[in-house]
């Protein structure tokens, strides 16, 4: 497999839809309303508009866009940093080698268990387990063995994490295979840029510097049957629109060649990291104006991939971004090996970058349940195999709307019953109150009732 991202390419494109005219913008996001996604040459045309109107035009229609496929909900995981050495020099993070300063970590499986349990009182489902590329400190049958300690531990009111998606470097076909035995979730992998001499600046020595290795990961990950992926870019590396267009390329290509595309597309942008130049002074960072605009632009131009947001951004762009086509976010993160279980002020000598939302899960919760978002912890596609081209099948007609909304609705119940403080409690309940009445078809509003009344009473996990 070829690296199949050609500089040039992108750059035509986006010379091409320099000065866009109006009449022409206004057709895509017409388009863009028959929820089919967007070509290449129709999302640089979007990402070099600057009119406010037209703008103001695009968010709306990204809008429109994720309530349709989306609705109001909001899925809920946390990050689980297990081990931070690494053998790469990336400029941007806290964990890279030269970094002489950082703590250096590598939890052993009472302590992973130990962070688990803390993630667990908090009342997450899912995981997302990452650490630095290190042959030895973080081999590939240690973080095996951390995904089945984090699959195995409860805590002492039964809590448990349900569905574990990884961040790992690259490997081979049968090292996948061996990672999708382990019974992971989706595969995520940023790119960080799809720009080669910007990668090249960026990741001077190490495995990471062999830009194509990477790039080609998610298709061996899905020749070894892990079919969901997931795509990112880290901005403020390089032109964001040359990004958006990389990763709308990455997307193609895997459709294109597997049979399905990426199951979700991060958005990180660049935070501040202990001993990390480029984090320190981004290249080219990107305005908040530009950053929503970029999520805008991605929802519009692959309506069914879900879109991850992290505590890297401060709590107003959090909310900002969430209407625009958001579908997965983090609360409560630490990104310092052991921050969850020892809460220590020292973390950011052993962490990867700064957070800039410190608000705890309750809080986050309560926050975006406030705003009329439906928070959830809901795992059951993947626990039902509703993967991959599954889910995409499911994806398209609308059918998820139907099957998210009511999952969201009780996993909910479940966080609100189990982990919630008074005020969340309340502010919950009314929430779903309202929900039920909402729902148009008495069949539907029915089941959901009677669900809802089970958990109330005791019982757990309940799915469709
Ligand atoms: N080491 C693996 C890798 O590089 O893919 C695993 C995940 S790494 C711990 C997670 C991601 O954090 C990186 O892919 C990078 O995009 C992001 N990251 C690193 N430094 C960052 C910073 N200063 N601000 C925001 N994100 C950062
Ligand atoms: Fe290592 Fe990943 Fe950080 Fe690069 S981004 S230094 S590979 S942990």
């Amino acid at each position: 497999m070829k690296d199949f991202i050609r500089d040039t390419e992108i750059e035509e494109l986006l010379r091409k839809a320099d000065s866009p005219d109006k009449k022409q913008i206004l057709d895509i996001i017409e388009k863009s309303k028959e929820l089919k996604g967007l070509a290449p040459e129709e999302t640089a045309l979007l990402l070099q508009t600057d009119d406010p109107e037209l703008i103001l035009a695009i968010s709306e229609t990204a809008r429109e866009i994720k309530q349709r496929i989306y609705g109001n909900r909001l899925v809920l995981f946390a990050p689980l940093y297990i081990a931070n050495y690494c053998s790469n020099n990336c400029l941007y993070c806290g964990f890279r080698k030269d970094n002489k300063e950082l703590s250096r970590v590598s939890l052993t499986m009472e302590q992973i268990a130990e962070e688990v349990r803390a993630i667990e009182r908090e009342g997450h489902k899912r995981l997302l387990m990452l650490c630095g590329e290190h042959l030895t400190r973080s081999s590939l049958d240690y973080f095996i063995e951390a995904i089945k300690t984090a699959y195995d531990t409860r805590t002492e009111r039964g809590g448990e994490i349900r569905r574990i998606n990884v961040e790992i470097a690259p490997m081979s076909v049968p090292d996948f295979k061996r990672l999708k035995a382990a019974n992971i979730g989706t595969y995520v992998l940023f790119q960080e840029t799809y720009h080669h001499k910007t990668y090249q600046t960026m990741h001077p020595t190490g495995p990471k510097a062999d830009f194509a290795r990477r790039l080609t990961a998610m298709h061996r990950a899905q020749e070894a049957g892990i079919n969901d992926v997931g795509l990112g870019a880290l901005f403020g590396l390089y032109d964001y629109r040359y990004e958006v267009l990389g990763l709308l390329i990455h997307a193609r290509t895997l459709e294109a060649d597997c049979g399905v595309g990426p199951h979700t597309i991060s958005v990180p942008r660049l935070e501040p990291a202990l001993n990390a130049p480029a984090a320190i002074k981004p290249p080219r960072p990107v305005s908040d104006e530009d950053f929503k605009k970029l999520v805008a632009v991605i929802r519009m131009a692959v309506p069914y991939t879900g879109m991850i947001l992290s505590t890297r951004e401060s709590p107003e762009i959090r909310t900002a971004v969430f209407e625009l086509g958001i579908s997965q976010i983090s609360a409560g993160s630490r990104t310092n090996p052991g921050g969850y279980s020892e809460n220590s002020s020292e973390g950011f000598r052993a962490a990867q970058f700064n957070l800039g939302d410190t608000r705890t899960t309750d809080e986050v919760i309560h926050d975006i349940t406030k705003k009329g978002h439906i928070p959830s912890f809901c795992t059951a596609c993947y626990r039902l195999g509703r993967t991959g081209g599954d889910f995409m099948d499911l994806a398209k007609p609308g059918l998820i709307q139907h099957f998210c909304r009511s999952n969201a609705m009780m996993t909910f119940k479940e966080y609100l019953m189990d982990y919630a403080s008074p005020r969340t409690r309340k502010l919950g309940e009314q929430l779903l109150t309202r929900l039920l009445e909402e729902t148009e078809k008495p069949e539907t509003r029915r089941t959901l009732t009677e669900r809802l009344e089970r958990i109330e009473k005791g019982e757990r996990d309940i799915f469709i």
